[in-house]
């Protein structure tokens, strides 16, 4: 059952000062669908700068959007006023990549986790204690911890203080923006467990960004992976990991280790650097670093959109021909 439904999602930038008018904006996300359903897993993977962070925060609308709409549970998200915008906050909340800048170094770890339970009143006197022992305990942190400050920990720990606050007014949703992504890959996995296990228990559904297919082949149920402000591959996990069909996620997959020492499976360093979103490619926006062999002029001038390919849907005008990695390392 569908809990978060995106369409058509656009967030442009404009930069201030005296060149606002003549600057072309930065298109960071240009028109994104997608669903979450309940409990599930969705990952938003891409290259740094690729848009991905925006979809995050634009939905909890921790930014305004462009134009385009987000629905959850049936209520429109981007036409809720402060008031009932506060109160959907209590079952969408965000962590962050880095979740030390968002605790107040002045405040006992204790304290911030009790924060959202006194805003939202759910609790009071002893019982707020209670609660963040409770939470303490769930995130696999000693409750005496409690009164200490935010400095006193590592960074794995700080993470789970982070998921402590966000489970603290009890959501259904939570933004995991790069959750993983400054830890060490033991620690990595760890906090991915963790995340894993609270679903199963509280029935939590994830948006779940990173930049590395590795980290999100752990946790994630389905998969969107995107390119300049643009979805251009999204489908079943399993089937995504197993056989891309847009030769950008062919290059993101690429890089992830292989399990199998004895399978060869070719590098592929793309070319350049990602293009600037103020001033993205015409056509395929992909094709100044695409490396596909049947790479034309149609990539030039012409679009692709999101189509079904085998089991995903892929944005590319040749995606039934587009060679795996493994295909790459024979030639
Ligand atoms: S449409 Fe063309 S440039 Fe774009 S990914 Fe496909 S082959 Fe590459």
């Amino acid at each position: 059952m569908t809990l978060l439904q995106v369409r058509d999602l656009v967030k442009h930038y404009h930069a201030g000062g005296m060149f606002r008018a003549s600057a072309p904006p930065v298109r960071a996300v240009d028109g994104v669908s997608f669903d979450v359903g309940r409990a599930e897993t969705l990952a938003l993977v891409g290259e740094s700068g690729c848009g991905k962070s925006s979809v995050g925060r634009t939905i909890i609308r921790l930014q305004e959007p462009t134009s385009g709409s987000a629905t959850f549970e049936g209520t429109d998200l981007f036409a809720l006023d402060r008031t009932a915008l506060r109160k959907m906050r209590r079952r969408m909340q965000i962590i962050f990549q880095d979740p030390y800048s968002s605790l107040n170094p002045r405040m006992t770890i204790g304290a911030a986790v009790a924060e959202g339970i006194e805003i939202h009143r759910l609790a009071r006197g002893k019982d707020v204690g209670r609660r963040v022992a409770g939470l303490l305990e769930e995130v696999g942190l000693d409750p005496g911890y409690a009164r200490r400050y935010p400095h006193e920990f590592s960074g794995g720990q700080r993470q789970r203080i982070g998921i402590a606050r966000a489970l603290a007014v009890e959501p259904t949703f939570i933004v995991c923006d790069e959750p993983v992504s400054a830890l060490d890959v033991s620690v990595q996995a760890q906090v991915l467990n963790l995340l894993a296990d609270l679903q199963r228990e509280r029935g939590l559904a994830y948006l779940f960004i990173a930049h590395d297919l590795a980290v999100v082949r752990q946790i994630a149920r389905r998969i969107a992976v995107m390119y300049l402000g643009r979805i251009v591959e999204e489908g079943p996990a399993e089937q995504l990991l197993a056989e891309p069909s847009h030769p950008y996620t062919v290059a993101l997959l690429s890089a992830v280790p292989e399990p199998d020492p004895g399978a060869r499976r070719a590098r592929i360093v793309l070319s350049g650097d990602l293009p600037s979103p103020s001033n993205p490619p015409p056509g395929c926006p992909f094709h100044t670093r695409c490396f596909h062999p049947l790479r034309s002029e149609r990539c030039r001038q012409e679009l692709p959109l999101l189509r079904p390919v085998g089991g995903t849907n892929a944005a590319c005008h040749y995606a039934e021909s587009t060679p795996s990695p493994e295909a790459l390392a024979a030639n």
